[in-house]
């Protein structure tokens, strides 16, 4: 608890808070827990004088209210971060800043979710490709196996001499050579 201690109940210099402590004259100096911060938010505070919130600290129970699994949860070194793990568990492996680094929570939420961070695949056939992709009546989720295959099917069913020299395909056929001789070469099967 050494570091919550330290953070939490540290001595703020410029407080011009009096102690909390009703009839107690001293400054209020340090700021001493009611309830405990998580990620859902700060928690909350009182001012208390250096002898209130010692007295404060004797007899606040940190972990009232918690179960045996949430205390050494909690006493873990790495608590606040497996907290920010579950909080954000559907956002992705990456934690992201912990609540208690903004004085804004809007400021915490624009700083997990900002834009941008995804990269764009590259597009994998330039837009010709694209076409005689098309034209084989494929998409670009093809391999080279796949066009060459949809190629010697189409190439068959155009052809003149396979069609009892109906030349009504010939157009078709055209297109379909045309075809592979661009996605033969494409980048993106290379
Ligand atoms: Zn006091």
């Amino acid at each position: 608890m050494a570091t919550r201690t330290g953070k939490f109940h540290g001595r703020v210099e410029g407080a011009a808070e009096r102690c909390a402590v009703r009839g107690c004259r001293e400054p209020g100096e340090y700021r001493a827990p009611l309830t405990a911060a998580d990620f859902d938010g700060p928690g909350t505070w009182q001012w208390l004088c250096l002898g209130h919130v010692r007295e404060h600290n004797a007899t606040y129970n940190y972990f009232a209210g918690m179960s045996p699994d949430e205390i050494q949860a909690a006493q873990s070194p790495t608590a606040g971060w497996d907290r920010a793990t579950r909080a954000f568990a559907n956002a992705g492996a990456d934690p992201g800043p912990a609540w208690s680094d903004f004085k804004d929570p809007l400021d915490a939420i624009s700083a997990r979710f900002r834009p941008g961070r995804a990269r764009r695949p590259l597009a994998r056939f330039t837009g010709e490709e694209r076409h005689a992709l098309g034209v084989l009546g494929l998409t670009d989720d093809t391999d080279l196996h796949l066009v060459r295959r949809r190629y010697s099917e189409l190439v068959r069913r155009y052809h003149p001499d396979r069609n009892g020299g109906d030349r009504r395909f010939e157009k078709q056929l055209g297109e379909v050579l045309a075809a592979w001789q661009v996605l033969k070469t494409a980048a993106a099967f290379a």
